[in-house]
């Protein structure tokens, strides 16, 4: 990072709603930092900016500092807000370059965006209503049968899935438990819960029509079984670029980056 007064940089932040991220980048490349959300996500983004900023090599944050996501109000003293469907479809884009679709999977949403070959949104679907199919969903089906969410992928280990038929997570949460009592093998619940994300996930977006290259961001494409399954579902393959987790936060910084600047 060249500036070290904060100028010259510019920061990304995307409140989620189970992680915070911060971007910071400087016109050419960027560094990214990730946090759990706590309870007071402002207190939590700006020790994250500041970490980020001195691993960075800066004595003070960047001056612009750009929010998305879930709390993206929260923060006082950013000086821009962008809407998660522009963020996350300008860091797919920068991270694969060319993809023409956008699944972005994330703690309480899950959205499909549609981009033109020069990487603007022409279309956009989203579920921010329901925890069904998110990564909510998947963390409370880890908890029921005791398999943190960065497990469940290696747990399903290829099973078949076994069909479940709640969508609701709370109906779901009983679906699963009741089946772990009948005797249903661990993985094959697991195949199952994934294959029903993906079910989901290809349903919601079907109407846009999704073609390849296909970039799938957020938590929950972390998961190797669920990106198979909805590779499968979309009948096209779905690719997770590097630092997908943070397309949030980088397509944030990236917009915050091309803003008209004031002059002094
Ligand atoms: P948000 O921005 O809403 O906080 P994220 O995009 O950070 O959401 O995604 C969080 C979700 O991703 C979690 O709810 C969890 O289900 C899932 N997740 C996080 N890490 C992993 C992992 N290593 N493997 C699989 N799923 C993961």
């Amino acid at each position: 990072m060249t500036d070290k007064n904060g100028d010259g940089v510019v920061a990304g932040i995307d409140l989620g709603s189970t992680r915070i991220k911060v971007v910071i980048y400087n016109g050419s490349s960027y560094i990214a930092r990730m946090t759990d959300a706590a309870w007071d996500p402002e207190e939590t983004a700006l020790a994250l900016l500041t970490e980020t900023s001195q691993d960075a090599g800066l004595f003070a944050p960047p001056h612009v500092i750009a929010t998305t996501g879930y709390g993206r109000r929260c923060l006082a003293n950013a000086t821009l807000t962008f809407t998660e469907i522009a963020t996350h479809a300008k860091g797919a884009f920068y991270l694969m370059p060319g993809c023409r679709f956008v699944v972005d999977i994330g703690g309480q949403d899950a959205k499909g965006i549609l981009l033109s070959a020069d990487g603007r949104v022409e279309d956009f679907v989203m579920n921010d209503k329901c925890a069904a199919g998110t990564g909510r969903f998947l963390s409370a089906m880890g908890q029921a049968l005791g398999v943190p969410v960065d497990h469940l992928s290696a747990y399903a280990d290829g099973a078949k899935p076994h069909r479940i038929n709640a969508m609701c997570t709370v109906f779901a949460e009983s679906e699963v438990i009741s089946l772990i009592h009948q005797g249903i093998p661990r993985n094959a619940i697991i195949a199952g819960l994934h294959a029903s994300v993906a079910r989901r996930t290809a349903s919601m977006v079907a109407s846009l029509r999704p073609e390849p290259p296909i970039a799938f961001t957020g938590g929950v494409s972390q998961n190797a079984d669920i990106v198979q399954k909805l590779s499968k579902e979309l009948e096209n393959p779905v690719i997770v670029p590097h630092d997908a987790v943070y397309a949030g936060a980088i397509g944030a910084a990236l917009l915050a980056w091309e803003h008209p600047r004031e002059t002094e």
